[in-house]
Protein backbone atom coordinates (compact mmCIF):
# COMPACT_ATOMS: atom_id res chain seq x y z
CA UNK A 1 0.00 0.00 0.00
CA UNK A 2 1.19 3.46 -1.02
CA UNK A 3 0.28 7.22 -0.56
CA UNK A 4 -2.59 8.77 0.39
CA UNK A 5 -4.26 11.94 -0.73
CA UNK A 6 -7.43 14.23 -0.67
CA UNK A 7 -6.69 14.74 -4.50
CA UNK A 8 -5.09 13.20 -7.30
CA UNK A 9 -4.60 14.88 -10.76
CA UNK A 10 -3.81 12.23 -12.99
CA UNK A 11 -1.98 13.95 -16.30
CA UNK A 12 0.47 16.53 -16.14
CA UNK A 13 -0.55 19.02 -18.78
CA UNK A 14 -2.16 22.54 -19.46
CA UNK A 15 -5.50 21.39 -17.28
CA UNK A 16 -3.42 19.94 -14.67
CA UNK A 17 -0.87 22.89 -14.01
CA UNK A 18 -3.97 25.60 -14.30
CA UNK A 19 -6.06 23.11 -11.49
CA UNK A 20 -2.98 23.13 -8.89
CA UNK A 21 -3.27 27.16 -9.10
CA UNK A 22 -6.52 26.83 -8.78
CA UNK A 23 -5.96 24.52 -5.58
CA UNK A 24 -3.52 26.67 -4.02
CA UNK A 25 -5.68 29.47 -4.72
CA UNK A 26 -8.50 27.86 -2.81
CA UNK A 27 -6.73 26.96 -0.16
CA UNK A 28 -5.76 23.30 -0.59
CA UNK A 29 -3.48 22.06 2.54
CA UNK A 30 0.31 20.85 2.03
CA UNK A 31 0.41 17.60 1.24
CA UNK A 32 -3.57 17.51 0.54
CA UNK A 33 -2.96 17.61 -3.46
CA UNK A 34 -0.85 15.05 -5.52
CA UNK A 35 -0.45 15.12 -9.10
CA UNK A 36 1.19 12.03 -11.53
CA UNK A 37 2.11 12.45 -14.77
CA UNK A 38 3.90 10.62 -17.04
CA UNK A 39 6.60 13.57 -18.46
CA UNK A 40 9.48 14.33 -16.98
CA UNK A 41 8.58 18.01 -16.70
CA UNK A 42 6.16 19.79 -14.40
CA UNK A 43 3.01 21.09 -16.79
CA UNK A 44 4.25 23.43 -19.13
CA UNK A 45 2.40 25.68 -22.19
CA UNK A 46 1.89 22.48 -25.02
CA UNK A 47 1.14 25.54 -27.60
CA UNK A 48 4.75 26.95 -26.97
CA UNK A 49 6.31 23.46 -28.76
CA UNK A 50 4.88 24.35 -32.13
CA UNK A 51 5.85 28.08 -32.07
CA UNK A 52 8.58 29.98 -30.07
CA UNK A 53 9.75 25.85 -29.30
CA UNK A 54 10.45 26.14 -33.26
CA UNK A 55 12.60 29.32 -33.83
CA UNK A 56 15.78 28.98 -35.18
CA UNK A 57 17.22 31.64 -32.96
CA UNK A 58 16.65 32.00 -29.09
CA UNK A 59 13.77 29.49 -29.30
CA UNK A 60 11.53 28.80 -25.78
CA UNK A 61 13.08 27.00 -23.69
CA UNK A 62 11.68 25.39 -20.23
CA UNK A 63 11.29 27.04 -17.54
CA UNK A 64 9.88 30.09 -19.37
CA UNK A 65 6.88 28.26 -20.67
CA UNK A 66 6.07 26.55 -17.27
CA UNK A 67 2.06 27.11 -16.93
CA UNK A 68 0.39 29.33 -15.98
CA UNK A 69 2.53 31.86 -18.30
CA UNK A 70 -0.02 31.30 -21.09
CA UNK A 71 -2.57 33.24 -19.17
CA UNK A 72 -0.13 35.77 -17.77
CA UNK A 73 0.14 34.15 -14.15
CA UNK A 74 2.46 32.98 -12.15
CA UNK A 75 5.51 30.43 -13.72
CA UNK A 76 4.95 27.44 -12.04
CA UNK A 77 7.91 25.74 -11.75
CA UNK A 78 8.38 22.43 -9.94
CA UNK A 79 10.23 24.58 -6.81
CA UNK A 80 6.87 26.23 -6.77
CA UNK A 81 5.07 22.92 -6.51
CA UNK A 82 7.54 22.19 -3.41
CA UNK A 83 6.99 25.62 -1.72
CA UNK A 84 3.39 24.56 -2.18
CA UNK A 85 3.18 21.65 -0.70
CA UNK A 86 1.98 19.50 -3.74
CA UNK A 87 3.42 16.21 -4.62
CA UNK A 88 4.78 16.22 -7.93
CA UNK A 89 5.37 12.49 -9.05
CA UNK A 90 6.73 12.80 -13.06
CA UNK A 91 7.68 10.30 -15.15
CA UNK A 92 5.37 7.93 -13.39
CA UNK A 93 2.59 6.25 -15.80
CA UNK A 94 -0.39 5.65 -13.53
CA UNK A 95 -1.23 2.01 -15.08
CA UNK A 96 -4.49 1.42 -13.75
CA UNK A 97 -7.48 3.12 -11.65
CA UNK A 98 -10.25 1.56 -10.04
CA UNK A 99 -13.08 4.29 -9.89
CA UNK A 100 -15.07 2.65 -7.13
CA UNK A 101 -12.65 1.73 -5.07
CA UNK A 102 -11.00 5.53 -5.31
CA UNK A 103 -7.42 3.84 -5.85
CA UNK A 104 -4.92 3.53 -8.71
CA UNK A 105 -1.87 2.14 -9.16
CA UNK A 106 1.62 3.37 -11.00
CA UNK A 107 3.91 2.45 -12.95
CA UNK A 108 6.45 2.33 -9.93
CA UNK A 109 3.92 0.06 -8.55
CA UNK A 110 2.72 2.40 -6.00
CA UNK A 111 -0.65 2.03 -5.10
CA UNK A 112 -2.21 5.55 -4.39
CA UNK A 113 -5.32 6.24 -2.79
CA UNK A 114 -7.64 9.50 -3.24
CA UNK A 115 -10.77 11.18 -2.07
CA UNK A 116 -11.71 13.18 -5.42
CA UNK A 117 -9.14 12.20 -8.75
CA UNK A 118 -9.23 14.95 -11.63
CA UNK A 119 -8.34 13.44 -14.97
CA UNK A 120 -6.52 15.30 -16.83
CA UNK A 121 -4.51 12.86 -19.04
CA UNK A 122 -5.36 15.02 -22.71
CA UNK A 123 -4.69 13.37 -25.60
CA UNK A 124 -2.09 11.46 -28.25
CA UNK A 125 -1.31 11.97 -31.37
CA UNK A 126 -2.69 9.65 -34.10
CA UNK A 127 0.04 7.47 -35.34
CA UNK A 128 0.26 6.62 -39.73
CA UNK A 129 -0.19 3.06 -38.48
CA UNK A 130 -3.74 3.39 -37.39
CA UNK A 131 -4.15 4.15 -41.10
CA UNK A 132 -2.24 1.39 -42.36
CA UNK A 133 1.08 3.38 -43.51
CA UNK A 134 4.26 1.96 -41.96
CA UNK A 135 7.16 3.75 -41.16
CA UNK A 136 6.69 6.22 -38.42
CA UNK A 137 9.63 5.24 -36.05
CA UNK A 138 12.05 6.11 -38.74
CA UNK A 139 14.37 9.37 -37.04
CA UNK A 140 13.29 11.56 -39.77
CA UNK A 141 9.34 11.13 -39.37
CA UNK A 142 8.30 13.30 -37.11
CA UNK A 143 4.67 14.00 -34.56
CA UNK A 144 4.19 16.87 -32.02
CA UNK A 145 2.49 16.16 -28.94
CA UNK A 146 4.83 16.67 -26.02
CA UNK A 147 8.37 18.01 -24.75
CA UNK A 148 10.43 15.01 -26.39
CA UNK A 149 8.32 15.31 -29.62
CA UNK A 150 9.60 18.97 -29.59
CA UNK A 151 13.08 18.01 -28.50
CA UNK A 152 13.54 15.24 -31.25
CA UNK A 153 11.90 17.57 -34.60
CA UNK A 154 14.01 20.84 -33.26
CA UNK A 155 16.97 18.27 -33.81
CA UNK A 156 15.84 17.17 -37.45
CA UNK A 157 15.22 20.36 -38.52
CA UNK A 158 18.30 21.30 -37.28
CA UNK A 159 19.93 18.40 -39.59
CA UNK A 160 17.54 19.59 -42.40
CA UNK A 161 18.60 22.74 -43.28
CA UNK A 162 17.84 23.61 -46.84
CA UNK A 163 16.20 20.46 -47.29
CA UNK A 164 12.63 19.69 -48.04
CA UNK A 165 10.59 18.73 -45.61
CA UNK A 166 6.70 17.03 -45.87
CA UNK A 167 3.69 18.19 -43.74
CA UNK A 168 0.87 15.61 -43.70
CA UNK A 169 -2.21 17.61 -42.52
CA UNK A 170 -3.38 20.80 -43.12
CA UNK A 171 -4.48 21.45 -39.21
CA UNK A 172 -3.03 23.51 -36.44
CA UNK A 173 -0.12 21.42 -36.25
CA UNK A 174 0.24 21.06 -40.05
CA UNK A 175 0.54 24.92 -40.29
CA UNK A 176 2.18 26.01 -36.68
CA UNK A 177 4.77 23.24 -38.06
CA UNK A 178 4.92 24.90 -41.88
CA UNK A 179 5.65 28.23 -40.97
CA UNK A 180 8.19 27.21 -38.35
CA UNK A 181 10.20 24.84 -41.11
CA UNK A 182 9.66 27.99 -43.65
CA UNK A 183 11.58 30.10 -41.16
CA UNK A 184 14.03 27.49 -40.46
CA UNK A 185 15.08 28.05 -43.73
CA UNK A 186 13.47 24.34 -44.98
CA UNK A 187 11.73 23.55 -48.25
CA UNK A 188 8.05 22.90 -47.40
CA UNK A 189 5.12 20.67 -49.35
CA UNK A 190 1.85 20.53 -47.11
CA UNK A 191 -0.20 17.36 -48.22
CA UNK A 192 -3.63 17.58 -47.43
CA UNK A 193 -6.52 15.25 -47.07
CA UNK A 194 -9.26 17.90 -47.93
CA UNK A 195 -9.59 21.45 -50.37
CA UNK A 196 -8.41 23.60 -48.27
CA UNK A 197 -6.01 24.05 -44.88
CA UNK A 198 -7.97 24.18 -41.60
CA UNK A 199 -10.79 22.58 -43.25
CA UNK A 200 -13.31 22.03 -39.67
CA UNK A 201 -12.85 25.56 -39.04
CA UNK A 202 -11.80 28.04 -42.32
CA UNK A 203 -13.59 29.20 -44.41
CA UNK A 204 -12.42 28.94 -48.19
CA UNK A 205 -12.07 32.11 -48.56
CA UNK A 206 -9.67 32.79 -45.00
CA UNK A 207 -8.77 29.48 -46.06
CA UNK A 208 -7.14 31.09 -49.67
CA UNK A 209 -5.89 34.07 -47.79
CA UNK A 210 -3.14 31.84 -45.66
CA UNK A 211 -2.52 29.46 -48.13
CA UNK A 212 -1.82 32.16 -50.76
CA UNK A 213 0.54 33.64 -48.29
CA UNK A 214 2.38 30.59 -47.51
CA UNK A 215 2.79 30.18 -51.35
CA UNK A 216 4.13 33.29 -51.23
CA UNK A 217 6.58 31.88 -49.17
CA UNK A 218 7.50 29.29 -51.32
CA UNK A 219 5.36 26.06 -49.34
CA UNK A 220 3.69 24.20 -52.11
CA UNK A 221 0.22 22.68 -51.30
CA UNK A 222 -1.36 19.34 -52.80
CA UNK A 223 -4.70 18.71 -51.82
CA UNK A 224 -7.05 15.76 -51.73
CA UNK A 225 -4.61 12.96 -51.51
CA UNK A 226 -3.02 11.06 -48.42
CA UNK A 227 0.21 9.63 -47.44
CA UNK A 228 0.08 5.37 -48.73
CA UNK A 229 4.19 4.83 -48.07
CA UNK A 230 7.63 5.75 -47.50
CA UNK A 231 10.75 5.36 -49.00
CA UNK A 232 13.81 4.32 -47.08
CA UNK A 233 17.14 4.27 -47.57
CA UNK A 234 20.11 2.20 -45.92
CA UNK A 235 20.03 3.72 -42.72
CA UNK A 236 16.04 3.18 -42.31
CA UNK A 237 15.69 6.98 -42.68
CA UNK A 238 12.37 8.37 -44.97
CA UNK A 239 14.04 9.66 -48.21
CA UNK A 240 10.81 9.78 -49.92
CA UNK A 241 6.94 9.32 -49.73
CA UNK A 242 4.85 8.07 -52.02
CA UNK A 243 0.85 9.69 -52.09
CA UNK A 244 -2.18 7.84 -53.12
CA UNK A 245 -2.56 10.43 -56.35
CA UNK A 246 0.96 8.73 -57.51
CA UNK A 247 3.12 11.89 -56.49
CA UNK A 248 6.70 10.59 -54.92
CA UNK A 249 7.83 13.77 -52.97
CA UNK A 250 11.42 13.85 -52.13
CA UNK A 251 11.79 14.27 -48.35
CA UNK A 252 14.90 14.96 -45.66
CA UNK A 253 12.00 15.40 -43.00
CA UNK A 254 8.83 14.49 -42.72
CA UNK A 255 6.36 15.84 -39.96
CA UNK A 256 2.68 14.24 -39.07
CA UNK A 257 0.02 16.27 -37.87
CA UNK A 258 -3.29 13.99 -38.75
CA UNK A 259 -5.45 14.25 -35.29
CA UNK A 260 -5.32 13.62 -31.75
CA UNK A 261 -7.02 10.69 -29.85
CA UNK A 262 -8.21 11.49 -26.13
CA UNK A 263 -6.16 9.27 -23.61
CA UNK A 264 -9.41 7.59 -22.15
CA UNK A 265 -8.48 3.69 -22.21
CA UNK A 266 -7.53 3.88 -17.91
CA UNK A 267 -11.66 4.85 -17.54
CA UNK A 268 -13.32 2.57 -20.28
CA UNK A 269 -15.89 0.38 -18.78
CA UNK A 270 -15.67 2.66 -15.64
CA UNK A 271 -16.95 5.83 -16.52
CA UNK A 272 -19.41 6.99 -18.66
CA UNK A 273 -17.87 7.83 -22.62
CA UNK A 274 -19.30 9.98 -24.99
CA UNK A 275 -18.16 11.51 -27.93
CA UNK A 276 -15.04 9.75 -27.40
CA UNK A 277 -14.33 11.55 -24.00
CA UNK A 278 -15.06 11.10 -20.57
CA UNK A 279 -18.84 12.82 -20.11
CA UNK A 280 -18.90 15.10 -17.40
CA UNK A 281 -21.57 17.75 -16.20
CA UNK A 282 -21.86 20.95 -15.54
CA UNK A 283 -19.27 20.86 -12.81
CA UNK A 284 -16.78 18.76 -14.49
CA UNK A 285 -18.51 15.62 -12.77
CA UNK A 286 -18.00 12.11 -14.50
CA UNK A 287 -20.58 9.31 -13.60
CA UNK A 288 -18.85 8.37 -10.47
CA UNK A 289 -19.28 11.22 -8.55
CA UNK A 290 -15.45 11.49 -7.24
CA UNK A 291 -13.97 11.85 -10.75
CA UNK A 292 -13.82 14.71 -12.47
CA UNK A 293 -12.74 15.24 -16.18
CA UNK A 294 -10.79 18.36 -17.58
CA UNK A 295 -9.25 19.54 -20.55
CA UNK A 296 -9.47 17.90 -24.02
CA UNK A 297 -10.32 14.18 -22.34
CA UNK A 298 -13.77 16.10 -21.30
CA UNK A 299 -16.90 15.93 -22.98
CA UNK A 300 -18.80 18.03 -21.44
CA UNK A 301 -22.35 20.05 -21.70
CA UNK A 302 -21.98 23.54 -23.96
CA UNK A 303 -24.80 25.55 -22.34
CA UNK A 304 -24.74 27.85 -24.99
CA UNK A 305 -25.93 25.23 -27.35
CA UNK A 306 -27.28 22.46 -25.15
CA UNK A 307 -24.92 20.03 -26.64
CA UNK A 308 -22.16 17.63 -25.33
CA UNK A 309 -19.08 18.74 -27.15
CA UNK A 310 -15.68 17.63 -26.35
CA UNK A 311 -12.57 20.29 -27.33
CA UNK A 312 -9.15 20.46 -27.89
CA UNK A 313 -8.02 24.11 -27.41
CA UNK A 314 -6.54 25.06 -25.00
CA UNK A 315 -8.40 28.03 -23.61
CA UNK A 316 -11.06 25.03 -22.58
CA UNK A 317 -8.00 22.93 -20.75
CA UNK A 318 -7.46 26.16 -18.47
CA UNK A 319 -10.99 27.39 -18.00
CA UNK A 320 -12.13 23.63 -17.22
CA UNK A 321 -9.32 22.60 -14.70
CA UNK A 322 -10.14 26.29 -12.61
CA UNK A 323 -14.34 25.23 -12.92
CA UNK A 324 -13.52 21.81 -11.57
CA UNK A 325 -10.89 22.67 -8.77
CA UNK A 326 -13.85 25.10 -8.00
CA UNK A 327 -16.87 22.92 -8.02
CA UNK A 328 -14.68 20.56 -5.60
CA UNK A 329 -13.33 22.92 -3.36
CA UNK A 330 -16.52 25.36 -3.15
CA UNK A 331 -19.18 23.48 -3.95
CA UNK A 332 -21.91 25.90 -3.17
CA UNK A 333 -20.63 28.36 -4.69
CA UNK A 334 -19.99 27.01 -7.89
CA UNK A 335 -22.82 27.21 -10.90
CA UNK A 336 -23.10 25.48 -14.10
CA UNK A 337 -19.92 25.90 -16.11
CA UNK A 338 -21.14 28.69 -19.15
CA UNK A 339 -18.53 28.54 -21.38
CA UNK A 340 -17.45 29.72 -24.72
CA UNK A 341 -15.61 27.71 -27.29
CA UNK A 342 -12.37 29.74 -27.98
CA UNK A 343 -10.17 28.55 -30.00
CA UNK A 344 -6.46 30.26 -31.58
CA UNK A 345 -3.61 30.13 -33.62
CA UNK A 346 -0.49 31.87 -34.11
CA UNK A 347 2.27 31.21 -37.46
CA UNK A 348 4.14 33.52 -39.41
CA UNK A 349 2.98 37.07 -38.13
CA UNK A 350 -0.30 36.07 -38.39
CA UNK A 351 -2.22 35.64 -35.20
CA UNK A 352 -6.44 34.66 -34.96
CA UNK A 353 -8.95 33.63 -32.11
CA UNK A 354 -12.10 32.15 -32.78
CA UNK A 355 -15.49 32.39 -30.85
CA UNK A 356 -18.31 30.49 -30.62
CA UNK A 357 -19.68 28.03 -33.37
CA UNK A 358 -19.32 27.87 -36.93
CA UNK A 359 -22.19 26.79 -38.37
CA UNK A 360 -24.92 28.14 -40.32
CA UNK A 361 -24.62 31.34 -42.87
CA UNK A 362 -21.03 33.16 -42.81
CA UNK A 363 -20.44 36.88 -43.74
CA UNK A 364 -17.05 37.75 -44.25
CA UNK A 365 -15.51 41.45 -43.41
CA UNK A 366 -12.71 43.03 -43.36
CA UNK A 367 -9.38 43.98 -45.48
CA UNK A 368 -8.73 40.12 -47.04
CA UNK A 369 -7.01 42.31 -49.71
CA UNK A 370 -4.33 43.55 -47.14
CA UNK A 371 -4.43 40.94 -44.98
CA UNK A 372 -4.55 43.19 -41.61
CA UNK A 373 -7.25 42.79 -39.65
CA UNK A 374 -10.28 40.35 -41.26
CA UNK A 375 -12.82 38.23 -40.10
CA UNK A 376 -15.91 36.47 -40.71
CA UNK A 377 -19.50 35.46 -38.70
CA UNK A 378 -21.18 32.82 -38.66
CA UNK A 379 -25.34 33.12 -38.29
CA UNK A 380 -27.80 30.13 -37.74
CA UNK A 381 -31.41 31.22 -37.12
CA UNK A 382 -31.18 34.58 -37.91
CA UNK A 383 -28.60 34.92 -34.43
CA UNK A 384 -24.68 35.42 -34.42
CA UNK A 385 -23.02 32.25 -33.43
CA UNK A 386 -19.59 32.42 -34.02
CA UNK A 387 -16.66 35.11 -34.74
CA UNK A 388 -13.38 34.54 -36.58
CA UNK A 389 -10.77 37.53 -36.17
CA UNK A 390 -7.48 38.09 -38.12
CA UNK A 391 -5.24 40.67 -36.54
CA UNK A 392 -7.29 42.17 -33.75
CA UNK A 393 -6.52 43.69 -30.69
CA UNK A 394 -7.24 42.69 -27.43
CA UNK A 395 -10.27 45.04 -26.87
CA UNK A 396 -11.40 43.45 -30.30
CA UNK A 397 -11.20 39.84 -29.12
CA UNK A 398 -12.38 40.83 -26.09
CA UNK A 399 -15.70 42.10 -27.91
CA UNK A 400 -16.31 39.85 -30.17
CA UNK A 401 -16.26 37.05 -27.58
CA UNK A 402 -18.58 38.89 -25.53
CA UNK A 403 -20.94 39.46 -28.49
CA UNK A 404 -21.20 36.11 -29.18
CA UNK A 405 -21.75 34.89 -25.98
CA UNK A 406 -24.96 36.99 -26.27
CA UNK A 407 -26.14 35.02 -29.62
CA UNK A 408 -27.67 38.82 -30.72
CA UNK A 409 -30.11 38.84 -33.64
CA UNK A 410 -29.04 39.46 -36.94
CA UNK A 411 -31.84 40.80 -39.81
CA UNK A 412 -29.73 41.64 -42.82
CA UNK A 413 -27.14 40.01 -43.30
CA UNK A 414 -25.76 42.54 -46.11
CA UNK A 415 -25.38 45.06 -43.24
CA UNK A 416 -23.56 42.67 -41.18
CA UNK A 417 -21.27 41.88 -44.21
CA UNK A 418 -20.82 46.65 -44.26
CA UNK A 419 -20.56 46.98 -40.02
CA UNK A 420 -18.12 43.72 -40.00
CA UNK A 421 -16.49 44.75 -36.33
CA UNK A 422 -18.71 47.34 -35.67
CA UNK A 423 -21.67 45.06 -35.64
CA UNK A 424 -19.96 43.05 -32.36
CA UNK A 425 -18.22 46.81 -30.56
CA UNK A 426 -22.56 47.98 -30.96
CA UNK A 427 -23.95 44.68 -29.01
CA UNK A 428 -21.38 44.96 -26.57
CA UNK A 429 -21.91 48.99 -26.12
CA UNK A 430 -25.71 48.61 -26.18
CA UNK A 431 -25.80 45.70 -23.78
CA UNK A 432 -23.21 47.78 -21.21
CA UNK A 433 -25.99 50.81 -21.19
CA UNK A 434 -28.64 48.16 -20.56
CA UNK A 435 -26.80 46.37 -17.43
CA UNK A 436 -25.32 49.80 -15.96
CA UNK A 437 -28.86 51.97 -16.19
CA UNK A 438 -29.58 50.83 -12.55
CA UNK A 439 -25.71 50.65 -11.46
CA UNK A 440 -24.97 53.69 -9.41
CA UNK A 441 -21.93 56.50 -11.35
CA UNK A 442 -19.00 55.24 -8.32
CA UNK A 443 -19.88 51.61 -9.05
CA UNK A 444 -19.02 52.71 -12.87
CA UNK A 445 -16.15 54.14 -12.21
CA UNK A 446 -14.81 51.16 -10.44
CA UNK A 447 -15.30 49.28 -13.41
CA UNK A 448 -12.80 50.28 -15.43
CA UNK A 449 -13.61 47.93 -18.49
CA UNK A 450 -16.98 49.28 -18.61
CA UNK A 451 -15.84 52.49 -18.60
CA UNK A 452 -13.71 52.35 -21.52
CA UNK A 453 -17.43 51.67 -23.66
CA UNK A 454 -19.35 53.81 -21.68
CA UNK A 455 -16.81 56.98 -22.88
CA UNK A 456 -17.77 55.52 -26.50
CA UNK A 457 -21.49 55.50 -26.21
CA UNK A 458 -22.28 57.80 -23.84
CA UNK A 459 -21.36 61.35 -24.25
CA UNK A 460 -22.83 63.17 -22.13
CA UNK A 461 -20.96 61.62 -19.13
CA UNK A 462 -19.21 63.55 -16.88
CA UNK A 463 -15.76 64.83 -17.86
CA UNK A 464 -13.70 63.03 -15.05
CA UNK A 465 -15.33 59.86 -16.14
CA UNK A 466 -14.10 60.24 -19.52
CA UNK A 467 -10.57 61.36 -18.74
CA UNK A 468 -10.38 58.14 -16.28
CA UNK A 469 -11.79 56.33 -19.52
CA UNK A 470 -9.25 57.29 -22.33
CA UNK A 471 -6.36 57.01 -19.42
CA UNK A 472 -7.92 53.44 -18.62
CA UNK A 473 -8.02 52.81 -22.21
CA UNK A 474 -4.36 53.89 -22.69
CA UNK A 475 -2.87 51.95 -20.45
CA UNK A 476 -5.21 48.69 -21.67
CA UNK A 477 -3.65 49.17 -25.02
CA UNK A 478 0.02 49.59 -23.74
CA UNK A 479 -0.48 46.76 -22.04
CA UNK A 480 -2.39 44.46 -24.72
CA UNK A 481 0.93 45.54 -26.67
CA UNK A 482 3.84 44.73 -24.27
CA UNK A 483 1.71 41.66 -23.41
CA UNK A 484 0.78 40.58 -27.23
CA UNK A 485 5.12 40.94 -28.05
CA UNK A 486 5.54 38.90 -24.62
CA UNK A 487 2.65 36.10 -25.56
CA UNK A 488 4.09 35.37 -29.07
CA UNK A 489 6.88 33.33 -28.02
CA UNK A 490 4.48 30.29 -26.89
C1 LIG B 1 2.10 21.41 -30.43
C2 LIG B 1 0.74 21.84 -29.95
C3 LIG B 1 0.32 23.14 -30.20
C4 LIG B 1 -0.94 23.55 -29.76
N1 LIG B 1 -1.33 24.83 -30.03
C5 LIG B 1 -2.56 25.24 -29.66
C6 LIG B 1 -3.01 26.55 -29.96
O1 LIG B 1 -2.29 27.34 -30.59
N2 LIG B 1 -4.24 26.92 -29.55
C7 LIG B 1 -5.07 26.07 -28.85
O2 LIG B 1 -6.19 26.47 -28.51
N3 LIG B 1 -4.66 24.81 -28.53
C8 LIG B 1 -3.44 24.38 -28.92
N4 LIG B 1 -3.03 23.11 -28.62
C9 LIG B 1 -3.93 22.21 -27.86
C10 LIG B 1 -3.68 22.35 -26.36
O3 LIG B 1 -2.32 22.32 -26.06
C11 LIG B 1 -4.43 21.23 -25.64
O4 LIG B 1 -5.80 21.45 -25.86
C12 LIG B 1 -4.10 21.20 -24.16
O5 LIG B 1 -2.75 20.88 -23.95
C13 LIG B 1 -4.99 20.19 -23.44
O6 LIG B 1 -4.60 20.14 -22.09
P1 LIG B 1 -4.77 18.80 -21.23
O7 LIG B 1 -4.21 19.10 -19.89
O8 LIG B 1 -6.15 18.31 -21.39
O9 LIG B 1 -3.84 17.74 -21.96
P2 LIG B 1 -2.28 17.74 -22.12
O10 LIG B 1 -1.74 19.12 -22.08
O11 LIG B 1 -2.00 16.92 -23.33
O12 LIG B 1 -1.76 16.97 -20.84
C14 LIG B 1 -2.03 15.62 -20.62
C15 LIG B 1 -0.92 15.05 -19.76
O13 LIG B 1 -1.30 13.81 -19.21
C16 LIG B 1 -0.21 12.91 -19.32
N5 LIG B 1 -0.74 11.54 -19.26
C17 LIG B 1 -1.56 10.93 -20.13
N6 LIG B 1 -1.87 9.67 -19.70
C18 LIG B 1 -1.22 9.51 -18.53
C19 LIG B 1 -1.14 8.44 -17.61
N7 LIG B 1 -1.79 7.28 -17.79
N8 LIG B 1 -0.37 8.59 -16.51
C20 LIG B 1 0.29 9.75 -16.28
N9 LIG B 1 0.24 10.80 -17.12
C21 LIG B 1 -0.51 10.68 -18.23
C22 LIG B 1 0.42 13.31 -20.64
O14 LIG B 1 1.70 12.82 -20.80
C23 LIG B 1 0.38 14.83 -20.51
O15 LIG B 1 1.45 15.29 -19.75
C24 LIG B 1 -1.78 22.66 -29.06
C25 LIG B 1 -1.36 21.34 -28.83
C26 LIG B 1 -0.12 20.94 -29.27
C27 LIG B 1 0.33 19.52 -29.04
Amino acid sequence: MGRAFVYVIVGGGVAAGYAALEFTRKGVSDGELCIISDEPVAPYERPALSKGFLLPEDPTRLPSFHTCVGANDEILTPKWYKEHGIELVLGTRVKSVDARRLTLVTSTGETITYNFLIIATGARALKLEEFGVEGSDAENVCYLRDLSDADRLATAIQSSSNGNAVVIGGGYIGMECAASLVINKINVTMVLAGAHCMARLFTPKIATFYEDYYMGKGVKFIKGTVLTSFEFDSDKKVTAVNLKDGNQLPADLVVVGIGIRPNISLFEGQLTIEKGGIKVNSQMQSSESSVYAIGDVATFPVKLYGEMRRLEHVDFARKSARHAVSAIMEPEKTGEFDYLPCFYSRFFAFSWQFYGDHVGEVVHFGEYEDGKVFGAYWVKEGHLVGCFLEGGTKEQYETISKATQLKPAVTDMEELEREGLGFTQTVVSQQVVTEVKDVPSSEIVRQTSRVVSLVTVEKPLHVWHAVTGVVVAASVTAFAFWYGRRRRRW
